[in-house]
């Protein structure tokens, strides 16, 4: 029955930058949905959402790791698969902004932003695959942005890496179906996160952005959980490389 395809239940999967935003709100609907979970956040915050996901009445591993070091792709994968013996479902979430006009753009910001949101989850994705390789089996499913249709205002590094992201999240696809692996992406449109407090607290830049917004508000996290559930689960097998845009009709304007 279809509803059954969208279950999670026995699945493991790891979901990085789970302490906050965005990224707690695809834990907590993958939980919800039926899997056990291996969080990762640079801080503590993660334990927050630990606590969530322990109500919900399913297994959770949380790892604090700093995903601007490639060292922390060994330790993601070898560390869910300690505590599951298999990785079901990568979700890329983590990211970080850096806001100045283009001239004024630094190098540091440049260099931190491609690594975090760019460079470090495709070799996240890479690692993951090995494992669901196996079993010829998996999911991948990474946060990138309506970021990638336009350039953005003042943040040229974060257009540089998200665009970057839907390109291999296409290239990933296309080698990996064949090994039963699902490669998707999610592009949400303008959600109120820490990510964001800069724009929400400019006025008139958040009312402008607002009154572009066809469905009249910001999105909140609850909103991406159905999105990451279709394409966690056996529901989304025979998608492969699609962007799936959840943004309240903002790039359709
Ligand atoms: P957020 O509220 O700022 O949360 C970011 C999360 O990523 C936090 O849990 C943070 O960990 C983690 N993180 C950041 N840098 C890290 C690092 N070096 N190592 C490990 N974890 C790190 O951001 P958000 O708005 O939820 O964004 C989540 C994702 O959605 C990002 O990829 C973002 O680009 C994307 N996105 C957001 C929007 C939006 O409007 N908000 C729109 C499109 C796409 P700590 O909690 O430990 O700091």
């Amino acid at each position: 029955m279809i509803l059954d395809r969208f279950s999670l239940k026995g699945r493991a999967a790891i979901v990085t930058g789970a302490g906050r935003g965005i990224g707690q709100g695809l834990a907590l609907g993958l939980a919800e949905a039926g899997a056990d979970l291996f969080l990762v956040s640079k801080s503590d915050s993660v334990e927050a959402t630990k606590a969530l996901v322990e109500k919900l009445g399913r297994r959770v591993v949380t790892l604090q790791a700093d995903l601007a070091d490639m060292a922390s792709v060994p330790r993601v994968v070898e560390g869910a698969l300690a505590a599951y013996g298999k990785i079901d479902i990568l979700v890329n979430n983590a990211g970080i902004q850096r806001r100045a006009p283009v001239i004024e753009f630094s190098e540091k910001d440049w260099d931190e932003v491609l690594q975090v949101d760019q460079k470090v989850p495709f070799f996240l994705a890479q690692a993951a695959a090995r494992d669901m390789m196996k079993r010829k089996k998996g999911k991948i499913v990474n946060i990138a942005s309506v970021i990638c249709f336009s350039g953005g205002l003042r943040i040229p590094a974060y257009a540089a890496a998200k665009g970057g992201m839907r390109q291999y999240t296409m290239s990933m696809a296309v080698e990996w179906a064949a090994h039963g692996i699902n490669v998707n992406a999610i592009a949400p449109g303008y959600i109120a996160t820490d990510m964001n407090t800069a724009l929400i607290e400019d006025k008139a830049r958040f009312e402008d952005l607002s009154s572009r917004i066809p469905a009249g508000r910001w999105g909140s996290p609850d909103d991406l959980k159905g999105a990451a559930v279709y394409l966690a689960s056996d529901a989304s097998d025979y998608c492969h490389g699609t962007m799936l845009v959840v943004d309240g009709g903002w790039t359709s304007r």
